[in-house]
């Protein structure tokens, strides 16, 4: 484990089993935790986590992709007590500078005309607003969305989902239908990356002469898919996509929570690794670094249309949290995130796609910047999920001292994505663990 010297406070709370016990008894049992041993985490600092026992861990999965600049960041953690010392909330109706400074600075982080900002708490209301504006704006009702997104867990965003493990057998959704995912690891076409980009693309213009009334709100989709497992099409895909929105009346809307401030390392945005300018972007987790911030900028045009009713956000725009989302934005230029994103990501892909030479398990290793998905396989030729297996190297990356995520349909896929404050040294013991713990399994 690369050095560190900040040494966490002794820990005085209630014992893990007691917290373990109170959950049981006390929380809805849908909460789970991802290990056979669930970890306690009681203290963090920046690309580390410390358990109750003092143990620390190198954490890659950064709190699901939302620990941005670094747990317990200090100029983040600055930002928030100085304003929840001043004034922790009044809500919209009144002015407050910090809610029109953080659209500001947005704006300025966005393609030219995408300067009109909305609030929220989370990615699933960002999502709910979205698609809300895009029906709204275009008087249309249909939108599509792609087979393995993951777009929140409210009634609208949980049929925009595309996983039944994360969709209930209640009503959810109207209009929504899902396209074909453009990745080419599992696709059911053939071809080249860009020939099977194009064929899932044409997917959506039959999806709108087979299912809708010919014209659509929306189209709404991951640059790279998160939950899915770093999924993502080649670089041409969004680009027909959008287009074939276009020409179906439908907005575009890019669903940055995971993709956005800096993770894919050559770009602030997702959506600009793939040379397209959504009408409508959200975005959440890494934005507040862990504070409930969210947002969904657009451009004014189809921001007006929500002036035709009332409209409102009890903790949208509150003022701790835009002193949040202001901290994180700066951070991620005075830290140089984007580019630590971008020089290690590089080299974990590659020692990612290294240890794919060594361990027959590795079917696929994808991804940009510091968001990479490991895909793993009994067979590489059949793809058969190994599920289990990726289980146990989830168990033993653990054992070993790193916190990994896990996704995709089959749970076979392991996700990385760190804080983008790591380190160097931290990369190459991931490798090393990973390395362990994939040859642990026979
Ligand atoms: N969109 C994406 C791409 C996500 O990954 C998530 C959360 N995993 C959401 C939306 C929903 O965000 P939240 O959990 O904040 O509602």
């Amino acid at each position: 484990m690369p050095q560190c010297i900040y040494r966490p406070k002794p820990y005085a709370g209630p014992s893990r089993q007691d917290v373990l016990a109170m959950r049981q008894q006390y929380c809805n049992p849908a909460i789970f935790t991802i290990y056979k041993e669930p970890l306690m985490i009681v203290e963090g600092h920046m690309q580390y986590v410390f358990d109750e026992t003092g143990r620390r861990y190198l954490d890659l999965f950064g709190g699901i992709v939302t620990v941005s600049c670094g747990h317990g960041h200090p100029k983040v953690v600055k930002a928030i007590q100085d304003q929840v010392a001043t004034l922790q909330h009044t809500t919209t109706i009144y002015l407050h500078p910090n809610f029109p400074l953080l659209a500001k600075m947005l704006a300025s982080k966005m393609p030219p005309g995408l300067n009109v900002t909305y609030f929220t708490n989370s990615g699933s209301e960002a999502n709910e607003l979205a698609v809300l504006l895009a029906r709204l704006y275009t008087g249309n009702t249909d939108v599509i969305a792609l087979r393995n997104a993951y777009h929140g867990g409210s009634s609208q965003t949980m049929g925009l989902t595309s996983h039944h493990t994360w969709k209930f057998p209640a009503p959810q959704g109207i209009g929504i239908h899902h396209a074909l995912c453009p990745d080419p690891y599992r696709s059911p076409f053939s071809g080249t990356p860009e020939e099977i980009a194009r064929k899932s693309a044409e997917d959506i213009r039959d999806l709108v002469r087979f299912s809708t009334p010919g014209k659509i709100a929306a189209f709404i989709a991951e640059p790279i898919q998160g939950v899915g497992g770093a999924t993502h099409g080649a670089a041409n895909y969004l680009k027909l996509a959008y287009a074939m929105t276009r020409e179906n009346g439908g907005l575009c809307i890019a669903d940055e929570v995971q993709t956005g401030f800096g993770r894919t390392g050559d770009h602030y945005w997702g959506f600009q690794n793939f040379d397209v300018v959504p009408d409508i972007v959200t975005m959440a987790k890494g934005f507040g670094n862990g504070m409930p911030l969210a947002a969904v900028t657009t451009r004014m045009e189809i921001a007006e249309s929500l002036k035709q009713r009332i409209h409102f956000n009890t903790f949208g725009g509150n003022p701790v949290a835009m002193a949040a989302g202001l901290a994180v934005l700066d951070v991620i230029e005075e830290d140089g995130l984007q580019e630590n994103a971008r020089v290690l990501g590089i080299r974990l892909k590659n020692g990612l796609n290294q240890l794919m030479s060594r361990h027959p398990l590795i079917g696929d290793v994808r991804g940009m910047g510091l968001m990479l998905g490991v895909e793993l396989v009994r067979d590489r030729q059949t793809k058969e999920p190994a599920t289990a297996e990726t289980l146990q190297v989830f168990e033993e990356t653990r054992n070993l001292g790193v916190l990994v995520g896990k996704g995709g349909l089959y749970g076979n896929v392991l996700r990385i994505k760190p804080p983008l404050c790591v380190t160097r040294e931290d990369v190459d013991f991931a490798l090393e663990v990973l390395d362990q713990a994939l040859g642990s399994i026979h």
